[in-house]
């Protein structure tokens, strides 16, 4: 039924295909999902990906999805981490009808092994990790049975109290479930259902010193929450029949299914906690909300919006086999969000002085200038303008190439929403470097009054020199280059030295009330997002989120 269904359906929805056919069937009244992260640390996109599919099917058929924190090992997990996923989802736009924690479980998971020992189907095993492996077989051959799997019933019930009361060490013993030795899917060879781990939990304490392994755990989570469709990634697709096996054997009163999909992956970058961990530990980030970290919160206080990371989510669709998603992909959805949304100002990021010698002296006068020139809404602002103003060194060649038409000496451009300005000087410092442009101005061309006696072919931004904030402007590149990747390298030796470039320039004077998280765009520079940490009122600090345009077309990626 599963296969035949799996055939018919296309691969971008195939979930949602079986979710319609379990309802039809009557399999399922409704449809209750979970997204459940092992808070080990902060979330990243790709927990993104899990996290919108799992919200969003339910949503679909009017059902319910419980966040449910795996937290069966302690010894990688912190509070911290749950506060920061909590906030991660719900920043999101996502709500949860339960928040619920594997933890709250322990008890009936106990209680459930009990019955597996009483029903001959689980036992108490005192081979050692290095034994466990030794005997588990190998694809081609099968493993080899336990001396300890025909222990009495009773003798496995009281050895099992007595690790849960603390009488062994860690590792001296494990409870596992009498399966199949010689099962050619080796998840199914006595597979471990319970550890000794003396260690201090994030919310049980030291309640336990014996944990449930996940396999084990996650389908007695999922059944008592009454899960229908448990979502996870592919790489579980051979622990199904644990899985199952778990739900028949503990007699769990409710039914889940699971079911896998490919996992998110993006070039450039990494994506397991693990590495995003040592990227943060050893200080190569500023934490795991670094703008460059592929986290939510790094996205976030990058600039990235939630329904940009929904959209995403949402259009890559959820396929069945493994691939590489291009990063560029994520820029095209945020280019998309705030094109009408982002207010369109000006920002000088590597300045030039300009005089404009025509201009009088002390006079100060006030523009008018459109936030959004594709979306007439957002209305306008006045910005001032007077006789000395900052352009971008990028924007004044001395000796220019034949297609170069911004400033060089002898050129007139426009300066945007002001006047048309001729260069006549430029002045240099020892060195030799261009420190200083003199320019004069025609009165006549100011923008807006329909001077249309001639043209010019460049059009240039600026801000006024007098009243200018200063501010920093952070532009980045991936944070690890996936060149070399073929020759071995690990991640850490593939770290892009360019991932983070510190501009210092000027905004304009407007811009002293902006608060961390608004997002604009600089004219010709791209989108931007006033980084919520570091941005002070006397020093405003922008991250780039985005550039403007990219050659790059996700519709043909
Ligand atoms: P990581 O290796 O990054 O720690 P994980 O799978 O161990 O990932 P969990 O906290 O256990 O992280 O994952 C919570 C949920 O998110 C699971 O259902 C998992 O399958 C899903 N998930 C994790 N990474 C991805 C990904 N890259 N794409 C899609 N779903 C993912
Ligand atoms: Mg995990």
């Amino acid at each position: 039924m599963e296969n035949a269904l799996e055939n018919k359906t296309s691969s971008s929805n195939f979930i949602k295909n079986i979710v319609v056919e379990d309802l039809k069937s009557g399999r399922v009244q409704e449809v209750i999902t979970r997204f459940p992260p092992e808070p080990n640390g902060y979330l990243h996109i790709g927990h993104a990906k899990s996290i919108c599919l799992n919200f969003e099917l339910a949503d679909e058929f009017k059902g319910k999805t419980n966040l449910r924190f795996d937290d069966t090992n302690p010894v990688k997990e912190d509070t911290e981490y749950v506060e920061s996923i909590k906030e991660d989802v719900k920043w999101l736009g996502f709500e949860w009808d339960e928040l619920r924690f594997a933890s709250d479980y322990f008890e009936e998971m106990y209680n459930r092994a009990v019955l597996l020992i009483k029903k001959g189907k689980a036992y108490v095993c005192d081979l050692t990790a290095e034994q466990m492996r030794e005997t588990r077989g190998t694809l081609t051959e099968p493993g080899k049975e336990s001396p300890y799997r025909n222990r009495s019933v009773e003798e496995n019930l009281d050895l099992f109290a007595r690790m849960r009361a603390g009488e062994f060490k860690d590792g001296e013993r494990v409870l596992r479930a009498k399966i199949d030795m010689a099962s050619p899917n080796i998840t199914m060879r006595d597979p471990v259902l319970y550890r000794i781990s003396h260690s201090h939990h994030h919310r049980t304490g030291d309640a336990w010193c014996i944990y449930p392994m996940y396999d084990y755990a996650h389908p007695i989570s999922d059944a008592i929450e009454g899960i229908t469709h448990s979502i996870c990634t592919l790489e579980f697709e051979d622990h199904r029949p644990l899985y199952d096996w778990t739900i028949a054997e503990c007699e769990m009163s409710s039914t889940p299914r699971q079911y896998e999909f490919a996992r998110l992956n993006l070039t450039n970058t990494v994506m397991s906690k693990r590495y995003l961990k040592q990227l943060v530990d050893e200080g190569i980030v500023d934490g795991w909300d670094d703008p460059r970290m592929p986290t939510i919160s790094g996205l976030r206080r990058k600039g990235y919006t939630p329904e940009a990371l929904r959209s995403f989510c949402r259009e890559i669709g959820v396929a069945k086999a493994n691939s590489v998603v291009d990063e560029r992909n994520l820029e095209h959805f945020i280019r998309e969000d705030l094109k009408l949304k982002a207010p369109r100002t000006m920002a000088v990021l590597r300045p030039l002085k300009v005089v404009i010698t025509n201009y009088p002296e002390g006079q100060v006068e006030m523009l008018e200038a459109e936030n959004n020139s594709e979306n007439e809404e957002m209305g306008t602002r006045q910005i001032p303008f007077s006789r000395e103003i900052y352009i971008e060194q990028d924007d004044f060649m001395e000796n220019p190439p034949s297609k170069y038409f911004r400033l060089f000496p002898g050129n007139e451009v426009r300066l945007k929403h002001a006047y048309f300005i001729t260069c006549q000087e430029a002045i240099k410092n020892e060195n030799g470097e261009v420190v200083e442009l003199r320019c004069t101005y025609d009165p006549k061309t100011k923008s807006g009054t329909g001077f249309n006696e001639r043209k010019v072919k460049g059009t240039i931004h600026w801000v006024e020199a007098s009243q200018a904030i200063p501010a920093d402007f952070r532009l980045y590149e991936p944070l690890i280059l996936d060149e070399s990747k073929e020759e071995g390298l690990s991640f850490l030796d593939r770290i892009n030295p360019n991932s983070l470039q510190i501009e210092r320039g000027f905004v304009e004077p407007n811009m002293k009330d902006a608060a961390g998280g608004d997002k604009f765009q600089f004219f010709r520079h791209g989108y931007f997002n006033v980084d919520p940490k570091d941005s002070t009122p006397e020093k405003l600090a922008f991250n780039r989120i985005v550039s403007l345009k990219s050659s790059f077309d996700p519709s043909k990626a």
